[in-house]
């Protein structure tokens, strides 16, 4: 079993107090690896050395060009060594090969090239005079040092969303990965190392959240935290941060709606429902969890589904058959447990599924079947709370101002879907949901071009796209005088004589 160290200041250093964490396979419940656990010391350390490369201006002041070409690099050598990444990373997160080898890491490899390309398109606007005489202009610059915290569901994916935009505008940063799946973050420091990232610019240091993240978020040395994760820690951390300002930015929880008018292609949608419900095993913040369901199509709607979960292979997530694995941790599985049992407390009728399956030979993996809940409560925490996990609930609606006014009426605001074969119906909804992303007709599609971001307590901020590059910058005004005269006839306004 192999122990990993920390990656500080380019090299590879243990925890000044010596202490490890091991590492599961959720499949198995059983350690695959260790990891350090980061004293406060070494979170210093990790610090000082960002603010040292930031100052030293070999990455901050190289241009867009040479960063890009190193970023551009670290995709290729990604690429190179996929097979190990796709292989630490599905025994590290349970989440079967397919979806790895197939979206995460391909994805993942994507969004770095856009980023890597992006960075050398962002211009000021056109100078201009709005003073007669003074010219105006905007530049764009690198914050300094930044603090990234990232969660357990797309481990190498999150620091490449907020990571990445920070280091192609020009900042150095300290990541903070997950505990439960600290691996692909450290292989990545290898590979930035080799791809030619100066020293110090990109550091990983591990350990948990409760004190390694809440030191980094209270640090007045750090210029800006970027973290995603749960709305709860959000909040906590957006409150440490206040110790010197620093910018925040957040990305957090979401309980997306997924409505389905009668017009609609019910096939599609259903075949929709499964990717958009259960990809990264029901553990994704874009995951669709409220399926609201017009009433003349609701009984079609709840027995295709139905079906088609119950046609479903939970297993194995090594094994290239195999859809769905485990959730990340025992933990995690009472959780989903727990919002079952309350949901048919709160009046919920369970319609299939919630029970552990029995895995041959993974009989200590953190299973759990697809679970299929019907509720006329619009007031249960099923309903309301992020469940992050395989719950499917579904409610009945009446009309448009009922699904819509439903829908909008959670604390989150990440992603929502509406499927309709009328144009007018579409784009009305498209105006009225208050999330951050609708799709019609598709539920999760993120393309590297367009934003990720959060209304509400979703977060605020965004990744992907030209303007989690902006959000990674600080904006200055620079003038310029062109009168050239020691007395400029506007000060007459204020100061006469
Ligand atoms: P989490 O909030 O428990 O942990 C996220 C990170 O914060 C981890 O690295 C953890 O160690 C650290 N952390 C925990 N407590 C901390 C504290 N007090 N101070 C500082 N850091 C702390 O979230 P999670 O369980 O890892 O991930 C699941 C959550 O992430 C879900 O709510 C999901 O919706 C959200 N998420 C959001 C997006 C998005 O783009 N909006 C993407 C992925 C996940």
């Amino acid at each position: 079993m192999e122990t990993y160290k920390m990656f500080i200041g380019g090299k590879w250093v243990e925890s000044s107090e010596n202490q490890v964490l091991k590492v599961l396979n959720p499949s198995t419940g059983l350690p695959v690896a260790s990891v350090q656990s980061a004293s406060r010391d070494d979170v210093r350390k990790a610090i000082n050395a960002a603010r040292n490369s930031f100052a030293s201006g070999i990455w901050s002041r190289a241009t867009p060009g040479d960063r890009s070409n190193v970023l551009l690099k670290v995709a290729e050598l990604i690429e190179k060594n996929q097979d190990k990444f796709i292989k630490v990373e599905t025994e590290n997160s349970g989440k079967s090969i397919k979806q790895i080898s197939g979206y995460d890491i391909p994805y993942t490899i994507d969004n770095i090239r856009f980023l890597a390309g992006a960075c050398r398109t962002l211009e000021g606007k056109a100078m201009n005079e709005y003073v007669a005489d003074g010219t105006s202009a905007i530049r764009r610059e690198p914050i300094g040092a930044i603090g990234i915290i990232t969660p357990w569901n797309y481990p190498l994916m999150m620091v490449v969303w907020r990571a990445f935009p920070a280091l192609a505008m020009g900042n150095s940063v300290v990541v903070k990965p997950a505990s439960y799946t600290p691996l692909t973050t450290l292989m990545l420091a290898d590979i930035m190392k080799e791809a030619g990232v100066p020293d110090g610019v990109f550091n990983v240091i591990t350990g948990p959240g409760s004190s390694v993240g809440e030191e980094m978020a209270k640090s007045e040395k750090l210029d800006m935290i970027a973290f995603t994760g749960s709305t709860e820690v959000g909040k906590r951390l957006s409150v440490l941060a206040a110790s010197n300002l620093k910018k925040v930015s957040l990305e957090l929880g979401g309980k997306a709606p997924f409505i389905v008018f009668k017009d609609a292609n019910i096939d599609a949608a259903v075949e929709s429902a499964i990717v958009g419900g259960l990809v990264n095993n029901g553990q994704d913040c874009a995951n669709s969890t409220r399926y609201y369901i017009q009433e003349e199509v609701f009984d079609k709607f709840v027995s295709l589904l139905k079906n088609r979960i119950q046609k479903l292979r939970i297993g194995d997530p090594m094994d290239p058959a195999t859809d769905m694995g485990p959730l990340i941790s025992e933990t995690q599985r009472e959780r989903v447990e727990g919002y079952i049992e309350k949901g048919i407390q709160e009046g919920g009728k369970l319609l299939s599924g919630g029970e552990r399956p029995e895995i041959p030979g993974h009989e200590k993996g953190y299973y759990i079947n697809p679970a299929l809940i019907y509720t006329e409560n619009e007031d249960s925490a099923i309903v309301k709370e992020e469940i992050f996990g395989p719950v499917f609930t579904i409610l009945k609606f009446k009309d448009y101002n009922d699904a819509i006014s439903r829908s909008n009426d959670v604390t989150y605001g990440l992603g929502s879907s509406v499927w309709t074969s009328d144009i007018t119906t579409a784009m009305r909804a498209t105006r009225d949901l208050r999330f951050g992303t609708v799709w019609v007709n598709e539920h999760v599609v993120v393309p590297s071009e367009m934003p990720w971001a959060g209304y509400k307590e979703s977060g605020h901020g965004a990744s992907l796209s030209p303007y989690s590059l902006e959000e990674f910058t600080y904006i200055k005004h620079v003038y310029f005088d062109l009168t050239g005269k020691v007395r400029k006839d506007w000060y007459d306004q204020i100061f006469k004589g």
